[in-house]
């Protein structure tokens, strides 16, 4: 694995006009992170994995100082699964360019963590730009688990970059929750309480598909989501192809966000 501290090195360096798949990440890398990297192997000649912790991404200064850091460990994990060429590129190179028009969310989109997290996606959809103005990967793989996130970068690079993005399932604990490097912060037991959210909206969501349960009333799994324990930010059903509020059985998903042990996790079934 040959690792390049500057885009501009990789770019050097790499032949993008061949088959290249990208997979960004901030590290702390888990098995949801490999699951991107093997499709990635499986599809493309060659993987380009980046980690880079982006500030702007972050809302608040004590998530961000928390965030799991692993270099070493993932440089091991990384090698291990055969990645090609990591990307570990300086906070300077990303953001000392100032673009000439500022990146915004369009308003019908300012929903879930759009709304909740203001300046969130917009930070993310910086640091997709810098990288593909500079290298053009054929695909970029994404974890269904950060769905907005899959959501606005696919209509963000559609008709800007040849590049593609390609949506990768959701990887689970055994224990139901979303593998998340968020996760590391929390102890076996805590473990227990993501696994019970889990299972809640997993139940509702079969309830939902069989309409057994009045889609609009989210009341009841709202009360049994704070029995858990959580601190719950957000609960919305929406239609998964287009966001909108107008859901059916077969295109709706359910999207949460909670706080727990001051930890913020989302997750959708
Ligand atoms: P992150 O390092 O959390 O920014 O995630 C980097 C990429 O990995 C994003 O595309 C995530 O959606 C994806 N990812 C993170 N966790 C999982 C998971 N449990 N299953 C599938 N993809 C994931």
């Amino acid at each position: 694995m040959i690792i390049f501290k500057s885009i501009n090195n990789l770019k050097k360096k790499v032949n993008f006009s061949k088959n290249i798949g990208f997979v960004p990440t901030m590290g702390a890398i888990h098995e949801g992170h490999l699951s991107l990297i093997k499709q990635s192997k499986k599809k493309c000649e060659k993987t380009v994995v980046s980690i880079f912790i982006n500030p702007k991404q972050f809302n608040n200064k004590f998530d961000f100082r928390n965030y799991p850091r692993n270099l070493s460990k993932d440089i091991k994990l990384l090698k291990k699964n055969k990645v090609d060429y990591l990307l570990l590129p300086k906070y300077d190179e990303l953001f000392r360019i100032n673009l000439k028009k500022k990146i915004k969310i369009k308003k019908k989109d300012r929903i879930l963590c759009a709304k909740y997290r203001p300046g969130h996606f917009e930070g993310v959809l910086h640091v997709i730009n810098q990288y593909l103005n500079l290298i053009q990967p054929k695909l970029i793989f994404l974890g269904e688990k950060d769905y907005q996130q899959y959501y606005l970068i696919s209509n963000f690079i559609k008709n800007k970059f040849i590049t593609k993005s390609y949506l990768c399932k959701t990887i689970r604990h055994n224990y139901l929750y979303a593998l998340s490097s968020r996760n590391k912060l929390l102890n076996n037991k805590d473990l227990h309480i993501l696994e019970s959210v889990s299972l809640i909206i997993k139940k509702f969501y079969f309830s939902l598909k069989k309409k057994k349960k009045n889609i609009k009333n989210l009341n009841h799994i709202k009360k049994l989501l704070k029995e858990t324990g959580i601190n719950l930010e957000y609960l919305e059903i929406r239609n998964k192809i287009n966001f909108s509020k107008k859901i059916s059985k077969e295109n709706f998903k359910i999207f949460i966000a909670y706080y727990f042990k001051n930890i913020r996790f989302i997750d959708n079934f």
